[in-house]
């Protein structure tokens, strides 16, 4: 891809609008550190498999690399354009089906029998709903969180013209192969590298919930819209004002994408609505919500979806006590009626370029272990089994653990983060969930250091720790041989560790 438009970029560290490309003599490599320079401070950042990456990752980002680089592991390569076509086709078929089972059970396409279709139907119904009165010829869109571009065909194909963002280096990398007709970058929802009022429309479909920051994301969604223009939303799902961390983890406990690494989360209804009203006189907002308790709003208009209780809900006062503290789905359109004076996030120097972390994920054992060194001294020698689940144990594979807190459940792969001192070894007890052999490794930074065979009887497993100079904390990963999935279905991929120690 040739990276001609930079017209409308601007710098992240000090807003400066001026960014030049620097050529680069040996165009094979793949990443090309500082190849786009700021002519007003002279930061410079990368081009990654193509990808302009504007902006760099910074401690808060910590838990979300996990996904970045648990997502390399996967090999998750996107769908083709032609692909995310025929399956938008799909899902607008079956919205016009006057009998819905009936359409299900006889189309050839196996794809709308797959148990993700009626996820993806709730997400395309939103968005059909929102965008059925709009022509998108010409518009020029922004769409934020945009993974390897699939929810970005239909907008393309309206005759948009369409740039996409996120902050995995894979996913844009990856995007920008499978739809080369839109404009690809890497960068952050909470810090956008583009031009106050650039857009005609910006949207984020299921992607605010896996944003590090709602409010801070929603005011640069904002910033880049043009007045006169519309930000959507689409597939988000959101909790009660009042509830806490602990209402995320019953929801993921058993969630495989999350246990995998997948940094999924639910915001908070106050998230979107305090900080969309802080602009209430520059802006309309309408709310597309599917909740429970839908009886108790007023006003509502439904959207013909028979399978989901999507329904438009005007921002009244009643109305926004009800979703504080509802949960359910949530969609929004905002309307931007006049300009909004909000200035750029802007970030401090970079405490992990994004060239850096892209070059490690060819080797994903040692970008583990690389990203892990790079871990805040609050996340290493966590309790084991602990009575708290926390973010960093949920995506690292551990389940929360449970009364009475003798032993902790791992899920195909788990992770601990550990000083070793002058130990020699680690042992621990551990089982498989469901009776039955199944083979484990365990690595050490990324390295394989022993391979077992464990059953349903617990067993006690020693392994010798490698030598090491270096004072930094460890990476142990204990995982099953043959990630596949167990045909006893979530738990045949469990195991459970007892009675954890370093010894001599
Ligand atoms: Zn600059």
């Amino acid at each position: 891809m040739a990276i001609t438009d930079v017209s409308d970029l601007r710098c992240v560290h000090c807003n400066g609008a001026t960014l030049a490309v620097t050529p680069i003599a040996d165009s094979d490599r793949m990443i090309k550190h500082g190849a786009i320079i700021c002519q007003s401070c002279f930061s410079a950042t990368d081009i990654i498999y193509d990808v302009p990456f504007l902006g760099g990752y910074d401690g808060q980002d910590f838990i979300g690399l996990i996904e970045v680089v648990a997502t390399a592991e996967m090999n998750i390569g996107g769908i083709s354009t032609e692909t995310a076509r025929l399956l938008h086709q799909l899902l607008k078929e079956y919205h016009e089906a006057p009998d819905k089972a009936h359409w299900i059970e006889n189309h050839p396409n196996e794809m709308v029998r797959a148990s993700w279709f009626s996820y993806r139907y709730h997400d395309f119904i939103q968005s059909h709903s929102i965008l059925i009165n709009e022509n998108l010829s010409g518009k020029k869109i922004l769409n934020v969180g945009a993974g390897t571009g699939a929810d970005s065909v239909p907008l393309l194909d309206a005759g948009a013209q369409v740039t996409c963002i996120d902050y995995s280096p894979t996913l844009v990398g990856n995007g920008a192969k499978n739809l080369p007709n839109a404009r690809w970058f890497g960068g952050f929802a909470h810090v956008l590298p583009f031009q106050d009022e650039s857009f005609d429309v910006v949207s984020a479909n299921a992607a605010l919930h896996h944003f590090r920051s709602v409010p801070e994301a929603l005011r640069e969604m904002l910033r880049v819209l043009r007045p006169g223009g519309f930000l959507f939303t689409t597939g988000d799902p959101f909790r009660p004002d009042l509830s806490d961390d602990n209402l995320e983890f019953a929801v993921f406990n058993r969630h495989e994408a999350v246990l995998s690494g997948v940094n999924e989360g639910i915001f908070k209804f106050g998230d979107l609505w305090d900080t969309l009203r802080e602009f209430q006189q520059y802006i309309d907002i309408a709310f597309l919500v599917d909740v429970a308790n839908v009886g108790e709003l007023e006003g509502t208009s439904g959207i013909g979806a028979e399978v989901f209780n999507d329904c438009w809900v005007p921002c009244w006062d009643q109305n926004i006590e009800v979703l504080r503290r509802s949960s359910g789905s949530i969609g929004c359109v905002v309307k931007k009626k006049a300009h909004i004076d909000i200035p750029a996030a802007t970030q401090g120097p970079f405490v992990l370029p994004a060239g850096i972390l892209a070059s490690w994920l060819t080797n994903q054992d040692e970008a583990f272990s690389r990203l892990m060194g790079w871990a805040v001294p609050e996340l290493i020698d966590l309790p084991f089994p602990g009575t708290q689940q926390s973010w960093f144990e949920l995506l690292n594979g551990w389940m929360a653990p449970e009364e009475p807190f003798t032993s902790r459940t791992g899920f195909k792969r788990a992770r601990w983060l550990l000083r070793t001192g002058s130990a020699k070894a680690i042992e621990f007890d551990i089982r498989t969930v469901v009776i039955g052999e199944r083979e484990m490794d365990v690595l050490i930074d990324g390295k394989p250091i022993s391979r077992s065979l464990i059953s349903g009887e617990t067993s006690r497993l020693r392994v010798e720790l490698p030598e090491s100079q270096s004072q930094n904390p460890r990476l142990f990963e204990l995982r099953f041989t043959d990630q596949s999935d167990h045909p006893n279905g979530f738990d045949g991929n469990c195991f459970e560790v007892f009675n954890r120690v370093l010894s001599d």
